[in-house]
């Protein structure tokens, strides 16, 4: 439902939905946007023409784009992040005063639940937001990555870390060994997610079960832990389950362990393949072969499960570009990929501690400039063929600088 009207001589726009609300108060220049779940916690806000997110964690990363230039995005500092939060709940608590006191115009009345967020918004104030990023870290090991279309969903990690950890672009989970939640220790994470979410689990779509490949799990412990998400969480109503898996395990799956695994409610299995290249799989000490993840692709999509195949462009720098990019193309070719499927294609980022930066150092290659690993990007996907029955799957960047949960 939306309610238009006026506070302060100014234009108010109110939007309440099932699952969150979001007031909009116009200002000379820019409007201001804060959008809430449903246990009060902000999640977006526009304020002068900057969009913040709010992580569960209780971080916030801002957004901006000055025309014409690529987009930028900084994490706010401790105060920062008071301040916006601050700024936030005053607009909202003003506004809602001024509604209850009868001083804002609305074209219709707040419903009831409308109401009820406001009130929790404003009593989400420093202390109970500070006493949120506690819980999460309780209910939580910090969430290392999710792909792009799964930011929103519940995650529960049925394991912690890693398998493998050898890839020396990726330091999501060098903080924590690889292990397996048993059921009964699942079954208490999966209630602590559920209590800590509250009523913004209604906020929340889909079930990603973390961490870094979690479909590694055997199928006689996998089983029962799929069925624990079922005994706490209405699996159907969220849009099903989807995980990570590393493209080495996944061969290791039969197309009946899959169906199985369907039949349970997985929707989609994300595999960072990186590169259909070897020597550059080798280079970068992922622990794959090209060959196994089309196998694994091709098991999960016989069992009606679609897969997210993701690309590391710039890998390897301009020596391996030319065998990166055909490869890449030849393997994804092989792939039955359908509309039900996503490509994403996400930038190398090196920092200094990386293994990575040390290895292409010692290996003196060229690293290619972020307008370079675009057009790697807009290479591969030109080359990719799809079957006219299937459609093509959706094609889409995964920036992981942006990513929040
Ligand atoms: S398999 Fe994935 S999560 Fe594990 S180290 Fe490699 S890139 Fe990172």
């Amino acid at each position: 439902m939306v309610i238009n009207g006026r506070w302060q001589s100014r234009p108010v726009t109110i939007s309440v939905k099932p699952n969150c609300l979001t007031v909009s108060v116009d200002g000379p220049l820019e409007a201001s946007v804060f959008s809430y779940d449903y246990a009060g916690r902000m999640w977006t806000a526009l304020l002068d023409g900057i969009s913040y997110r709010r992580g569960l964690d209780g971080k916030i990363i801002a957004k901006w784009q000055i025309a014409g230039r690529e987009r930028n995005r900084r994490w706010l500092t401790a105060d920062e992040t008071r301040q916006v939060e601050e700024r936030a709940r005053s607009t909202t608590a003003g506004l809602y005063a001024a509604i209850t006191e009868g001083h804002a115009e609305l074209l219709s009345p707040l419903p009831e639940e409308g109401r009820l967020v406001f009130e929790r918004a404003i009593a989400f104030d420093a202390a109970k937001s500070a006493a949120d990023a506690v819980q999460y870290h309780q209910v939580y090991r910090p969430v290392g990555i999710l792909p792009p279309d799964q930011y929103m969903a519940v995650v529960l990690q049925a394991t912690e870390g890693c398998s493998f950890n050898t890839c020396n672009f990726c330091t999501f989970y060098k903080d924590r060994p690889f292990r397996i939640r048993r059921p009964a220790e699942f079954r208490l994470h999966a209630l602590a997610v559920r209590d800590f979410l509250g009523a913004g689990l209604s906020l929340r779509r889909t079930i990603f079960l973390g961490d870094a490949n979690a479909l590694v799990i055997p199928m006689p412990i996998l089983l029962p832990l799929m069925d624990v998400v079922h005994e706490v969480y209405d699996v159907a109503s969220l849009g099903g389950i989807y995980a990570f898996l590393d493209g080495f395990s996944g061969d290791r799956k039969s197309v009946s362990d899959y169906r199985a695994l369907a039949a349970r409610g997985l929707k989609r299995v994300y595999i960072g393949m990186e590169s259909g290249n070897e020597e550059l799989l080798k280079f970068l000490q992922k622990p794959s072969r090209p060959v196994e993840v089309v196998r694994a692709v091709k098991s999960m999509k016989a069992a009606g499960v679609a897969v997210g195949i993701i690309v590391l462009l710039g890998a390897g720098g301009h020596q391996y570009a030319a065998g990166h990019v055909n490869d890449t193309i030849s393997a994804i070719n092989a792939m039955p990929l359908d509309m039900d499927d996503i490509v994403y294609f996400s930038e190398l980022i090196v920092d200094e501690g990386m293994d990575y930066a040390r290895a292409a150092f010692q290996a003196n290659l060229s690293p290619l400039t972020s307008e370079e690993r675009i057009a790697q990007g807009q290479l591969i996907e030109a080359g990719l063929r799809f079957s006219e029955q299937g459609g093509t799957p959706h094609i889409s960047r995964y920036d992981i600088r942006e990513f929040v949960y």
